[in-house]
């Protein structure tokens, strides 16, 4: 199995329909560029659309693009974004391309940066703690937990990463139309109707039950290639999985079917972030237990994995021929115990800028239900654009801080769906200048500034939840997500 890693692991042989890499990066090729021009066309036409429906509004506007057109009096610098033709009846056009290259934190002033190079950290981290011939599964379900699971698939893949974990089939397949070829596991069990996609683009099923086994082999085995497959243990965590008690039986009624491949064997812990560790050590002797039933059966278990990010991290026992990382290899440490053990890097920053200034008179309310009560004319209230629809969930209203001007600011007022605001006293102590905030000044939601910084942990304390949850939220929110190397 060691040679095949970057190659679909496990859909080996004979036969047309989808033999080699190279004719699935082609077809994903032809299908990026079929999928990039389409976007563009339609912008155009968009475009076109508005123009004309905006030429019939009044004859001044008419007169101002004429005198435009002939670089009149006032050369607008929006000028830049003119289509290079045009003539005396249309007026001035703007060009689609110039338009789409106004970046995207220029067209509203709040977004993500995921720094590339903290995922390799992150990766090399764990890495250099797995024994010689370990492989490890960089987990990149849910948009890479908001982080971008292509670029983040791609860092992974080049920093040591020999498998990606995901947890839906359309997932898997934006990966491989991004042309990456390394193994991909579906970490449960889709439904049969997802079968074609699975062998079209060589994506390994967990599975669990032998209806859908069998189902998968039939159809591998109508176009002559293998189905290979993980078999998913339920040691107690009772999510998904065969019974740890059950698997030989499993494993004999559907064997018969010589399609099917068993690549490898797994099981999930529930416990494995937490202090007490009983729980974790009766799921790992189920494990040993099924996994020994297997062997002694005669069946080879293939790659062995149960480690998520905890359990990698503060058991070497459980690593067995690969680990499963998801938020460790985000930067976040999976639990108190894991702080002193190793090294991790943040990846994920989010900015505003202030989008609105004001001085409110004393007592004066802001925001829905003007909960907040002005201190009067010292503070100013900042506004900026991200809400609760960006991924600030509105619990955190009066209760988080942002960083300006390298100082923590209290977040005022109920945190509204695209908006919310702070307020600054441009006395306060710590502020690295005194100066009054302005429109389009730079604010930290989660990120350092100075000696100061806001954490994604900080917000999970507020909100009584996981950093998986926190980071998701924010980057699958509609902010542009920006990378840095
Ligand atoms: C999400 C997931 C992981 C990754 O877990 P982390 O705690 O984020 O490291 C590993 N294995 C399975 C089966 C998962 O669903």
């Amino acid at each position: 199995m060691d040679s095949q890693i970057n190659g679909f692991t496990g859909f080996g042989h004979h036969n047309p329909g989808f033999v080699s890499a190279k004719d699935a990066i082609r077809k994903a090729e032809i299908a990026a560029q079929a999928a990039k021009n389409n976007p563009v066309q339609q912008a155009r036409q968009t475009l076109a659309q508005a123009q004309a429906f905006s030429s019939g509004l009044g004859s001044s506007a008419g007169e101002d693009r004429e005198q435009a057109a002939r670089g009149g009096a006032h050369r607008s610098p929006a000028l830049k974004f003119a289509a290079p033709v045009s003539s005396k009846d249309t007026g001035l056009a703007f060009d689609p391309d110039k338009l789409a290259r106004i970046p995207e934190q220029d067209r509203r002033w709040s977004w993500v940066e995921v720094d590339l190079s903290a995922i390799r950290h992150n990766t090399q981290a764990v890495r250099s703690r797995l024994a010689h011939g370990v492989r490890l599964m960089a987990v990149v379900k849910a948009d890479a937990y908001g982080h971008g699971a292509v670029p983040v698939a791609k860092m992974a893949l080049n920093s040591g990463a020999d498998y990606l974990g995901v947890a839906t089939v359309d997932e898997a397949i934006q990966l491989r139309e991004a042309l990456i070829g390394a193994p991909i596991l579906v970490l449960s069990q889709p439904p049969a109707e997802a079968i074609p996609l699975l062998l079209g683009y060589k994506v390994m099923p967990a599975i669990y039950t032998a209806d859908f086994a069998i189902a998968y082999a039939e159809a591998a085995d109508a176009f002559g290639i293998s189905a290979p497959f993980h078999l998913a243990v339920n040691t107690g965590m009772n999510r998904i999985g065969v019974r740890w008690d059950q698997v030989t039986e499993f494993m004999r009624q559907i064997d018969f079917h010589r399609a099917l491949e068993l690549v490898g064997t797994f099981t999930h812990f529930a416990t494995a972030d937490c202090t007490q560790t009983l729980d974790f050590q009766i799921q790992t002797k189920r494990f040993l237990e099924a996994l020994s039933a297997l062997r002694m059966a005669g069946v080879d278990p293939g790659i062995v994995h149960a480690a998520n990010s905890a359990a990698a991290i503060r058991f070497p026992d459980v690593h067995f021929d690969m680990v499963r990382l998801g938020i460790s290899l985000y930067g976040f440490y999976p639990c108190n115990e894991t702080l002193t053990m190793i090294d991790l890097k943040p990846a994920m920053a989010v900015y505003a800028r202030i989008s609105d200034v004001r001085t409110v008179p004393l007592s004066d309310g802001v925001s829905y239900g003007l909960h907040y009560r002005s201190r009067g004319p010292q503070t100013k209230i900042c506004t900026i654009p991200i809400g609760y629809a960006d991924g600030l969930r509105r619990s955190l209203s009066s209760r988080v801080r942002f960083l300006y001007n390298g100082a923590l600011m209290n977040q005022v007022g109920n945190i509204c769906m695209d908006q919310c605001m702070f307020e600054v006293d441009p006395y306060a102590h710590g502020l690295r200048d005194r100066h009054e905030p302005a429109i389009g000044d730079l604010v930290t939601i989660i990120g350092g500034d100075g000696d100061n910084v806001c954490t994604v942990e900080g917000m999970c304390e507020l909100l009584n939840t996981i950093p998986h949850e926190v980071c998701i939220d924010f980057g699958t929110s509609r902010m542009p997500r920006l990378y840095r190397q």
